[in-house]
């Protein structure tokens, strides 16, 4: 069953249908979503949306395979984001089976958010909402994992799926299956919500808790898909539907903070190539936008973004966070 909801943020039921599409990227179902915007706030959502009771069933099995990636393809991601990225590594386009195989791993150097806030000083405990496994995060990798950061404080962890929560119980690691089971008087020096505000149900609640949960000087870091991104822009149904419910612009995540007093105290856009060549390849952009899947391509590609994402049209954004209260 579908639910029909208000808009999160202003509770408005006057909203505007955006777009209709199949589930075009992981291909779950025949049926149609609607994504609508709201008339008062603005805010983009997918609506009817499956129930969360229900939602599990429109996640692929691919997709719970990267939840929990093997050892082995860990080191091998990590090793060959090294080699592609490195200054002369064009080089390897000599070969182009293995140019080619190299150019998916060029990507910008995004400083991973959490790891600059350690650096700087900022203290634990850690949590991380929507964890995953725990030994590997997105475009973090290996070094942006709870499993890593376990190095500089305690950590803990909140993830749905179980065979997620199993393998991240096996390193010792407290996981919630939701915020509900976290006490009330639990703090934390920092909370991340790495591209999982975008499946959560209701982000209001989501943004509450944090705000409750934030130690007085701590920190709050989001990475979600940025939907005034240039993809979206290229081709709209590059959103992944329905498990996106929700497709936040700057705006909205102001909107959000600022409801909750809290300052944001960046906010950056970014793309990377490897997201345009998938799209390309299954038929969401014209096949000319995968150009060669050389590095030397792939790099050249990326200094163009570079600027895009400087404008703010970065297919996916970071966002930190703290109380106002203790702006300086
Ligand atoms: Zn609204």
């Amino acid at each position: 069953m579908m639910e029909k909801v208000n808009c999160d943020f202003c509770r408005s039921n006057n909203y505007k249908t955006v777009i209709r599409q199949k589930d075009l990227i992981h291909k779950t179902s025949d049926e149609i979503f609607e994504i609508v915007e709201c008339q008062e706030c603005g805010l983009k959502f997918t609506n009817p949306r499956p129930k969360m009771e229900e939602i599990q069933k429109y996640y692929s099995e691919d997709y719970a395979f990267h939840l929990s990636q093997s050892t082995l393809k860990i080191y091998f991601t990590t090793f060959a984001e090294v080699i592609a990225n490195m200054p002369f590594s064009s080089i390897f386009d000599l070969i182009p089976f293995v140019g080619k195989k190299l150019s998916q791993f060029v990507k910008p150097l995004i400083k991973d958010p959490v790891l600059k806030y350690f650096k700087a000083g900022g203290f634990g405990p850690l949590l991380d909402i929507g964890c995953g496994s725990g030994s590997y995060a997105h475009y973090w990798g290996r070094s942006g994992s709870l499993l890593s950061y376990n190095k500089y404080c305690e950590v803990y962890g909140i993830e749905t799926n179980d065979k997620a929560r199993m393998k991240i119980s096996s390193y010792n690691i407290k996981t919630w299956e939701n915020i509900d089971q976290i006490e009330k008087s639990n703090k934390f020096g920092i909370i991340r919500m790495n591209w999982s505000l975008e499946h959560v149900h209701a982000p209001s609640k989501y943004f509450s808790f944090m705000k409750k949960h934030l130690a007085d000087n701590g920190k709050i870091i989001i990475t979600v898909p940025n939907y005034d991104g240039i993809i979206y822009r290229l081709s709209p149904n590059c959103v992944e539907l329905p498990i996106h419910l929700y497709h936040f612009r700057k705006n909205d995540i102001m909107n959000y903070a600022k409801m909750n007093n809290l300052t944001v105290t960046s906010l950056k856009t970014f793309s990377y190539y490897q997201m345009f060549v998938f799209a390309s390849k299954i038929g969401l952009l014209p096949q000319s936008m995968m150009l060669k899947d050389s590095i030397k391509k792939a790099k050249a590609f990326k200094d163009i973004f570079l600027h895009i994402d400087e404008a703010g049209f970065g297919n996916d954004m970071i966002i930190e966070m703290q109380h106002s209260s203790f702006n300086s």
